[in-house]
Order: structure tokens, then C-alpha cells, then sequence
């Protein structure tokens, strides 16, 4: 396997290299780097004796027939697309291991009681259109056709888009999986967070993805002269959301599992000698267990409520986005579980603070996934980092996986 890993991080050098940009990687939905890289990207499923094909929406799809009267199909995959000035891991690893599986067993002349699927996804990260998992959703089934109308920043909409790729953005219901029984969806991705690192491990199996609820927060106070207004005449909206950003990190530091964030903040009308009669913030609640998530949300906002009140200042707050906890699949865990175990791994179990293409994919099967050790728990950065021989553990594993799982189906 540690030709088969040294070959991945080769080519995820090769992808890392096909980019919009000179410089740096971004590899936006149905860009022109998103075309260079599904000929890369096919060229290799076809080389590991997948048949090869693309949907409506963009998803990059390799299939690898199971032994004759096999009609259930396992899909595997992850994201090609990236944010602006990327990494080279986040996405493209997922797809790259899976394709160096399934080239394994085509090496080795074995197929399996069921079909692989190797999926790239179109879109995960929502660079282009600002609305995330287009790929998932069309696969899924769940995709909005009102997205879409969007336009990127040149003005192009999406369906314009779609059609210089080469799709029919009239036809993407069509890109729902039709292809029988679904096994599972399993996902390989880098961990985006150091708690591998901490651990020692080079791999670990997701539990859940963790839920997440969105709100935007505006502290109305008074804007005032900052040389004439008296400290106990002001209704200076700036310290009232300075006490609630620190009351944020405090609250998420007392509950187990719970991280919230004010990621963004702005103050009106942000002049030196103008006391702030005005701050626009965001709040971002995540926990792997929806009703601690639910409960937190409500005492933040409780506690902003008199944090404002105390001051004499008006706050309204809207909710802005919430997405449910996904849980990973009992059976496909624990499957992956024992891979890890067989490989002489401890079997770390940890949710995910990032969102997947998993979560939509659970809409429409289960879903199961392995994390991989990056560096630092660095990512959506050029600096992110991961080991060959932790990649060499994540082949392993997703390779004994798809035996254990031919030994159950
Ligand atoms: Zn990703």
C-alpha cells in the first residue's frame, strides 16, 4: 500500500497544480481547472477499470462492477472543488484514495459481491455561487432548481455555467441516483481540526457531523459625539457587543462539545471620534447533539437580551441557517471501526465540526466517514499538510472495510 499512497500524494500534487489562478489553488464549480482536472481525474478511474461518466450537474462518476449477479452498489467519494488560494487535501484526498482502492482491486482481479462508485463532487465548498453542496444535492436528489438563477461574480448564472460544462442544467433531477440499492456512502477527508494530532493517531472514524445554527445579532444603541457624550449619558452599542463576544467564548469554554463562535463584526459608523451607535455580528453554534445545540442557541441570545437591556440597548436577533446533527451509520461505523482495529489502530471516534458532502448524502443513504491526520489541523490553506504514511493507513483501512463489508453483504 505505500506504493499506492506515494502515488496519491503524486497526484494530489497534479490537482494541486490545476487551478484558476497562477499562483495559488481555486477550483471553482464548472470552471475551466475543473475541466483540466476531470481529465486528469477520469484518466485514472478509467486506469483502475472504472467505466467513467458525468452527470448534469458536474459530479465526476467512476464505477467498478461487482462479481455477476452483484446489484447493490457502495459509493465512495468526495469534493474536487475548492475555496480561494486551497489546499491540495481538502476534497481531492477522499476521491484519490477511493480511485486507488478500487485500482488496487482491479489489480488484483477482485470483484466484490457489490458495485463501487467513486464520486467526485462537483461543488462542496460554494465558492463560485455561495450556495454549498450543489454535487451532493443532485446526487441526493435535493437540489433547489431556483439556485439555479444565481450568478457568480462575472454574472454568469449557474445554468449558463452548467451548460459550458457541457451539462443540461434542465435535467439535474435526473442526476439523482438511479442505479438500485445503495449500500452506504462512505467519505475519506482530512480532519480540519488537531484533535488526530493530539491523539497520536493517524486516522479516526466519524461519529456524527455536528449541527450547526446561524444568527445575525444587531445591537442598536446611540451614535454620539466621543468628546462631549458623558460616560453614563452613552448607549454605546460596541461594549455591549464586546461583553456578549466575550460571554460567547466563556459559555462555549463551560459546556462539553459545544464551540461558538462571532466570526464576524461590524460597528456603524465606524468613525475614531463617533461613539458606535450600531453593531451588526454573527453567531456561529455548533454540538454534535442537536437539543444541547438548540438549548445553548437559546441562552446566548437570553444572555445578550439583558447584556443590552443592562445598557439600555436594542438587539434583535435573526436566525440565519440551521442544519440538524447528521449521525453516522451504527453498521458502516462499526465496520470501519473494526478495519481500523484490524490494522493494529486505535479506533478514535470524534464528530465532525465541518460539514461534508456526507451530510447531504444522508438524505438519501447512510453515510459513514474516515478522517485523516492533517497538519496542525490546518486547512482551507495552502500550508495544509498530510502524511504519506498516514494515507497509507486511510488505503489500508478503506480497503479491509470494503472486505469486511463483502464478507457481511
Ligand atoms: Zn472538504
Amino acid at each position: 500500500m505505500g506504493r499506492d499512497a506515494s502515488a496519491v500524494m503524486r497526484r494530489c500534487e497534479v490537482l494541486g497544480s490545476i487551478s484558476d489562478e497562477p499562483d495559488r489553488l481555486t477550483r471553482p464549480f464548472a470552471s475551466d481547472a475543473m475541466r483540466r482536472a476531470h481529465e486528469q481525474v477520469g484518466a485514472w478511474m478509467r486506469e483502475a477499470g472504472m467505466s467513467q461518466s458525468r452527470d448534469n450537474i458536474g459530479n465526476l462518476r467512476g464505477r467498478y462492477e461487482g462479481a455477476g449477479g452483484a446489484t447493490a452498489t457502495l459509493l465512495l467519494g468526495s469534493h474536487l472543488d475548492s475555496v480561494r488560494d486551497a489546499g491540495r487535501y481538502d476534497g481531492p484526498l477522499g476521491v484519490l484514495v477511493a480511485i486507488a482502492v478500487v485500482q488496487g482491486l482491479h489489480d488484483r482481479g477482485i470483484r466484490l459481491p457489490y458495485a463501487v462508485e467513486v464520486v467526485a463532487f462537483a461543488d462542496e465548498e460554494g465558492l463560485r455561487y455561495g450556495t454549498t453542496y450543489l454535487g451532493s444535492k443532485a446526487l441526493a436528489g435535493t437540489f433547489d432548481n431556483a439556485d439555479l438563477d444565481r450568478t457568480d461574480a462575472a454574472g454568469v448564472t449557474m445554468a449558463e455555467a452548467i451548460r459550458t460544462f457541457g451539462g443540461d442544467p434542465g435535467r439535474i433531477a435526473g442526476d439523482r441516483w438511479g442505479g438500485g440499492d445503495l449500500l452506504g456512502y462512505v467519505e475519506v477527508h482530512i480532519e480540519q481540526g488537531p484533535v488526530l494530532e493530539v491523539r497520536g493517531v493517524p486516522v479516526g472514524v466519524v461519529s456524527a457531523i455536528a449541527g450547526q445554527s446561524r444568527y445575525q445579532m444587531i445591537f442598536t444603541g446611540e451614535a454620539a459625539h466621543a468628546g462631549t457624550t458623558p460616560m453614563d449619558l452613552r448607549k454605546d452599542a460596541l461594549v455591549a457587543a464586546s461583553v456578549f463576544v466575550q460571554s460567547v467564548a466563556d459559555y462555549a469554554d463551560s459546556q462539553a462539545g459545544l464551540v461558538a463562535t462571532v466570526g464576524q463584526l461590524a460597528v456603524q459608523p465606524g468613525a475614531a471620534n463617533v461613539v458606535p451607535g450600531e453593531v451588526t455580528l454573527s453567531l456561529d453554534i455548533r454540538h454534535a447533539d442537536d437539543a444541547v445545540r438548540i438549548e445553548s442557541a437559546e441562552t446566548l441570545i437570553d444572555l445578550a437580551s439583558n447584556i443590552a437591556r443592562h445598557r439600555g440597548i436594542a438587539l434583535t436577533a435573526a436566525g440565519i441557517s440551521e442544519n440538524a446533527t447528521v449521525s453516522s451509520s451504527p453498521r458502516l461505523t462499526s465496520v470501519l471501526v473494526q478495519a481500523v482495529q484490524d490494522l493494529g489502530h486505535p479506533a478514535v471516534q470524534l464528530a465532525s465540526g465541518a460539514g461534508h458532502d456526507a451530510v447531504v448524502m444522508a438524505g438519501l443513504t447512510e453515510i459513514a466517514m474516515l478522517f485523516v491526520r492533517c497538519k496542525g489541523g490546518v486547512s482551507h490553506n495552502p500550508a495544509e499538510s498530510v502524511a504519506e504514511a498516514d494515507v497509507a493507513v486511510a488505503i489500508e483501512v478503506l480497503d479491509r472495510f470494503l472486505e469486511l463489508l463483502a464478507g457481511e453483504s
